[in-house]
């Protein structure tokens, strides 16, 4: 069976040209091409011949399918991707001030079961591979024929789930001579897999960690997101002021306005109360209506309301901006309506 050669590290990819008899510095060439989106070893042209027709009995070049692409009146694209297998994944893009920024997947659906996400409605059906996370980007860049300069993994799937691909993927996102981004530029989000976060806080990655946090109190936070009985509110804390501590990185905690269920003013003392003293900064989204959860829209006085109790009482919160509202844009929408 060949393998996906986008799946490699720049450091496993110069171990097999050495093993094939060939020179370190042709491996840099070949991951180079790849980076640049060439869909076929030939393309490589400054290889020779016989080390391409090498190449190609021994890999293959995945290259992603746009199964849908929908642009939105403010510009951001959101593609729907076809894995090899049929699988569905979905990537947005979107222009800020300070550039285009991405937000990834990293898993075909997720096991996680937050009751406001689309995306776990199915399950898990497979975790996606480091080249898979990777094409994303590639095409993306490509089709646009623009620089991607931040990345955000807060696509279908749960990150940390899928740990060891997904560290491989930072690994090659990083390289000077692939896309080149800097690990300040991506941010990693997550439910909050204690395990993980302790294990990502040893990598030396100086990405931003990004916590799904939104409920103060666990009977709450047990009832939208399952993963608070195995690692409930206090367990989570403790960990991310260890991982501040030791990587010295500010951690942004994201918190989903739900009307009714977390947005008034007792919820935002209790947050202040919860993330005092803590390296940190808060994430205010008001939750997208999803059709199966019949979850609702906090009013936009609710959303200033809590924004402004957390900013008196010291804790740095900004609401995010929200793009392409016109089209499927919340997690796991367009994924869910196409199949
Ligand atoms: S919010 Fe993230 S972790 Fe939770 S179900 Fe959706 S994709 Fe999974």
């Amino acid at each position: 069976m060949k393998k996906n050669i986008k799946d490699f590290t720049l450091e496993e990819l110069q171990q097999c040209f050495l093993e094939m008899g060939e020179k370190k510095f042709r491996a840099l060439q070949c991951f180079a091409w790849l980076q640049q989106g060439v869909e076929s070893f030939h393309e490589m042209t400054n290889l020779s011949k016989e080390l391409r027709q090498k190449l190609e009995d021994t890999f293959f070049v995945s290259v992603p399918k746009v199964k849908k692409k929908q642009i939105a009146r403010d510009g951001t694209i959101k593609y729907l991707f076809e894995n090899h297998d049929g699988t569905l994944i979905e990537t947005v893009i979107m222009e800020y001030k300070h550039g285009i920024s991405a937000c990834i997947s990293t898993q075909v659906g997720c096991n996680m079961g937050c009751r406001f996400c689309a995306s776990t409605i199915g399950g898990k059906e497979r975790d996606l591979t480091a080249g898979e996370i990777l094409d994303q980007l590639i095409f993306a860049s490509k089709d646009m024929g623009r620089r991607i300069s931040n990345v955000v993994l807060m696509g279908i799937g749960e990150p940390l789930d899928n740990y060891e691909n997904v560290i491989r993927f930072l690994k090659n996102v990083n390289q000077k001579s692939g896309l080149n981004i800097g690990y300040r530029h991506i941010s990693l989000s997550t439910c909050g897999l204690v395990d993980k976060i302790e294990k990502l806080a040893g990598e030396q990655m100086p990405i931003t960690l990004s916590i799904s946090l939104h409920s103060t109190n666990n009977a709450d936070r047990s009832s939208i997101m399952p993963v608070n009985r195995k690692y409930p509110i206090e367990v989570l804390l403790r960990t991310c002021r260890e991982y501040t501590a030791r990587t010295k990185r500010r951690i942004s905690f994201e918190y989903t306005l739900i009307r009714g269920v977390n947005d008034d003013k007792p919820h935002a003392r209790e947050l202040a109360g919860l993330l005092r003293g803590m390296l940190c900064h808060v994430n205010l989204i008001p939750v997208n209506a999803v059709k199966e959860t019949g979850l609702k829209r906090p009013t936009r006085e609710a959303v200033e309301m809590f924004q402004q109790e957390l900013l008196k009482n010291g804790i740095n919160a900004t609401v995010r901006r929200e793009l392409g509202t016109d089209i499927d844009a919340a997690c796991g929408q367009l994924r869910k309506n196409n199949q």
